[in-house]
Formats: structure tokens, sequence, C-alpha cells
């Protein structure tokens, strides 16, 4: 897909408003698993448009709740905007998004064809841990080949005329490293990407103005805000939002309703939640880096955290972000020291929600990612929430001094 700059920021506006109209600002929660079909032919016509991937007829009304919920797709409407393209699609999780997105690419039959069959993979490593094991086990039929940076990613390409689809994820998991999406849409050329901005959310980030195909977050994290939801979401074009909807209604990895709704109200406050926490991460990651216990901090935000210049207000990405993460000088003791003696922020998987929360990736995340690609066991991630950062210090220092 080309690059479209022209793609508004998004403003907090819009967050407030987005999938939403004037005369149904609280959309209602529809739990319905079923729908009265006014007729034979009409049910029939609606249920053919939805497994073609497309939205449900009005004579035939929206048959049953895995083809299609008006709640998930108020959610799915408002991402869209945000990220700047026509259409998005809600699953179950963020794993669920990412297989449907892979499943999509690679598909040889129905709506879902994608590029007739090809089923090679380029990936760039660090991918979040889950991610990277879908992909390293073949599990879904496909083959990868892992690379390391943008000028990486033509050679790949060049090796393997079978590619269906380039995979980056930019912040990275867990190390925060940015990647220049021109670059990375200038080596894929004909052959669409998908980039996972979970850590960037569209406040920071929206990469479609870089070409990208497939936008996906784990809806879990940020867009949801509060750790009480899981989801996914993939924006896209119209083209392959059928083809993940048909997709979707083989494999029922839908959004429940509820989630739907939870997530389309966390948009609201999202570009506050995030402009915020960035904001506080940017004090901690000073903090950490003048710590004498810590190795390095990698964090964006920090003088040479962005080499290629990628931050700022007409650039790839707004602010740095709130995801950061350390590498203690005492390693592996040192690192589980911190994590199990933090005592307001949590020591928990996830990232993303109002509570902070620490994460040892070696032992957790990326627990199954090949050893010579697995962070480092001395490397903590954090993910800033909206605490005071003096709280967040003082909570940090108590538990640096228990080393
Ligand atoms: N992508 C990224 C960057 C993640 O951090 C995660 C989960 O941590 C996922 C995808 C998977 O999302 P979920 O847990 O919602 O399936």
């Amino acid at each position: 897909m080309s690059a479209d700059r022209n793609i508004a920021r998004v403003t907090a506006t819009a967050a407030v408003h987005a999938g939403r109209t004037a005369t149904n600002p609280t959309p209602p929660i529809d739990l319905s698993a079923t729908y009265y079909l006014p007729g034979v032919d009409a049910g029939g016509e609606s249920y053919e448009s939805l497994v073609a991937g497309g939205p449900p007829t009005a004579e035939g009304g929206l048959v049953y709740q895995r083809m299609w919920n008006p709640t998930t797709a108020g959610f799915e409407k408002a991402l869209a905007e945000l990220e700047g393209l026509p259409e998005a699609v809600s699953f179950a999780s963020g794993m669920a998004a990412i297989t449907a997105c892979l499943l999509a690419a690679t598909a040889t039959a129905g709506a879902g064809a994608g590029a007739a069959g090809k089923r090679h993979v380029v990936a760039l490593r660090p991918i979040y841990g889950g991610t990277d094991g879908l992909l390293t086990k073949g599990t879904l039929g496909t083959e990868v080949t892992w690379v390391q940076g943008p000028a990486d990613i033509a050679p790949a390409l060049a090796a393997r005329p079978d590619t269906a689809l380039v995979v980056v994820e930019t912040p990275a998991n867990p190390t925060a490293r940015l990647l220049d999406l021109d670059a990375v849409a200038e080596a894929c050329g004909d052959v669409p990407y998908l980039v996972d901005s979970t850590f960037a959310t569209p406040v920071l980030q929206q990469p479609a103005r870089h070409g990208a195909t497939l936008v996906v977050h784990s809806a879990t994290k940020y867009l949801g805000g509060h750790c009480d939801v899981l989801g996914g979401v993939v924006a896209t074009t119209p083209e392959w939002a059928a083809r993940l909807r048909d997709i979707r209604v083989q494999t029922g990895g839908l959004l429940h309703p509820i989630a739907g709704y939870l997530l389309h109200r966390g948009l609201q406050t999202l570009p506050l939640r995030v402009k915020r926490s960035s904001e506080t991460a940017g004090t901690i990651a000073t903090w950490l880096a003048a710590h004498p216990a810590v190795e390095r901090v990698h964090y964006p935000g920090l003088p040479g955290g962005d080499p290629d210049g990628l931050i700022g207000p007409d650039k790839q990405m707004l602010l740095p972000g709130a995801m950061l993460s350390f590498e203690m000088r005492g390693g592996y003791d040192a690192a589980a020291t911190v994590a199990e003696n933090v005592r307001l922020i949590l020591h928990a998987a996830s990232l993303g929600g109002a509570e902070s929360l620490i994460t040892h990736p070696a032992s957790l995340s990326h627990r199954h990612v090949a050893p010579d690609a697995r962070p480092d066991a001395g490397l903590l991630r954090f993910s800033v929430g909206l605490e005071d950062a003096e709280d967040l210090i003082e909570d940090l220092d108590s538990a640096f001094a228990k080393i």
C-alpha cells in the first residue's frame, strides 16, 4: 500500500468522538448470539455477504455474532479512523489478530486468498515472544527468515520470491527499539508489510503514513488501558479487511461485545494516557540511566536512543512512548531482586495499563525465543503507568536497595 502522509495525527477530540454519533454517544452493548431472520432468502443473502467478508445486508440482518456484532463494529470503526485507514477488524486477542493476518496473507482459496499460496515470511527481531514463537514453530504452515534491520529485508526478499508478508514491530518488545518504517516500506517494494504498533498506539505513530498494509495492535494493552480486557485489532484496506473477516468467520477468534465496548471506551482517553505516561517514562529513564546499578537503559527518548531521528511532531513517532527496558549490572540475580521487591509497581505480564508493570522477558514473554535472540537475563521491561513519577522512582529505589 502506498504511504499516505495526509493522515492527520490523532487529536484528543478525534479520540473522544471516533466511531460515535451525536445521537448515539454511548454505543449499546449488543450481546445477541443470534438474530431474527426476516426471510429465508434475505437471511441467506446476508449470510453470503458476511461469509465473503462483507457487511450484513439491510434486508437480511446481522445473522449471528461470529459474523457481525454492532458493538465490536463500533470499536473497529473508531480504531480505523484513528489509524487513518478505511477499515479495522477485531479479534479475541493480539495473537488471534496476528494469526488471522498470517492466514490471510498465505491462504489459497476464498475471500481469504492472499498471495496465491506463498508461505514464506520475513520478520525482524526483536519482536514480541508470542509472535516470535508462532513464526519460529511454523504452526500456521509458514516459514520464516529472521532479519535484524530494514537493510536486511531486500536481500531476504530477493532470496525468497515466495514471500507473502514482512512482519515488523516498532517500538519493539522488549527493547523499545525503533524501526524506520519508510526504510521498511522501500525495502518491501510490492510485498505487503505488517506493523505491530502495540507499543506506539495510533497516538504516537500511524504506520499507514509509511505504507504499512496491516497495522496490528494487542488491544489488551494501551487501547483498553486498564488491564481488564483482552483483544486484538487490525487496521487495513477494505480488501484485506474482507479477507480478515472471512478468516474470523471461519476460525471464530472474535472479540466479545463487552470487550468491544471497553476498548471503544478506552480509546476516548488514549491520547491523555499515552502522553502522560510517555512524559513520566522520560523522567524514569533519566533516573535509571544515572543509577550505578543499571548497565544500560533502552529508551528512545534518551540521548542516542533514536539514532535514525524518528521522533518529533512531524516525524514517525510523536513522542518516545511509555515503554522502556533496562539491563542490570548484576545480571539475572539483580533483575530478579528488583522485580520481586517492587511494591507499587506490579511484577506481572502485559503492559499499557494504568498501573506500572515490570516484567523479566527472558523468563516470561521471551522465554521460548531462540537463545541467540533471547533478551539478556539482566534485562527488565518496564511499562510506565499513570502514577506520579516520584512514587515510581521511590519504589524502584527501595527495590534497588535490596540488591
Ligand atoms: N504484540 C505485542 C507487541 C505484545 O506485547 C503482545 C502481548 O504482550 C501481543 C502482540 C499479543 O497480544 P495478546 O496478549 O493480546 O494476544
